[in-house]
């Protein structure tokens, strides 16, 4: 996917990358939770419930936070985000389908059940991948061609903090593969790299919930 919008507009330009990236914006935060820790499972919760629930909550922030700055993503200001060579439309068109669909499936009792009685599908795994792949993308967008709206309203903080509980979870679970993160590699890594890893290995059968297997894509948005 390319995140930047078209060559010589400001948005997304190297300037802003390193802006995301100076200490002074980088630094804030909202909270000084270990966000690594709270990722972990907790005894006794099933693990499917405990990636459900993620996604419906991390989808629900993205939303919020992208709304907080919609009105700078326009067709004019993000003409062109390419996804996989596939589906080629601008910022607002984009980030409007995602939501749309991500609305539509966890909202379906099929794909992801609430009431008692019901087992989740025997593509649940793909289909939690494929929410935080997707929400990963709005995220980076945010970062790669919004930073300067978001520091002009104040969101920085907010944003990193739950930028970096996103990726402590989405990492812990393995549901995005290295290649989704290198867009914002140099990001990913300056906001982690604070908590340090201590407790990654305690609960390593939970993380392994979710295999390593490569799902196909099928009807999925990408
Ligand atoms: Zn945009």
């Amino acid at each position: 996917m390319d995140w930047r919008s078209r060559k010589g507009d400001k948005r997304g330009s190297s300037e802003d990358r390193r802006l995301f990236l100076d200490p002074e914006h980088a630094d804030a935060r909202i909270t000084d939770a270990d966000l690594e820790h709270l990722v972990l499972l907790p005894p006794c919760i099933d693990p499917k419930e405990w990636l459900a629930t993620h996604a419906m909550n991390f989808f629900t922030l993205v939303n919020l936070q992208y709304s907080a700055v919609s009105e700078f993503c326009t067709a004019e200001s993000c003409p062109s985000m390419t996804a996989c060579g596939k589906i080629k439309c601008s910022g607002p068109q984009y980030v409007d389908y995602v939501l749309s669909y991500i609305q539509t499936a966890i909202t379906d009792e099929r794909l992801l059940p609430t009431k008692y009685g019901n087992s989740f599908p025997t593509m649940f795994e793909a289909l939690v991948r494929n929410i935080f792949r997707l929400l990963f993308r709005i995220l980076a967008h945010l970062y790669c061609c919004h930073y300067r709206d978001v520091l002009q309203l104040d969101l920085h903080a907010h944003l990193n903090s739950f930028f970096t509980h996103f990726v402590y979870f989405a990492r812990h679970f393995h549901l995005l593969d290295a290649r989704e993160l290198s867009p914002v590699a140099d990001l990913v890594e300056l906001l982690c790299s604070s908590q340090q890893s201590n407790s990654a290995s305690s609960d390593r059968d939970s993380a392994h919930v979710l295999s390593q297997k490569h799902v196909g894509n099928g009807d999925w948005v990408e």
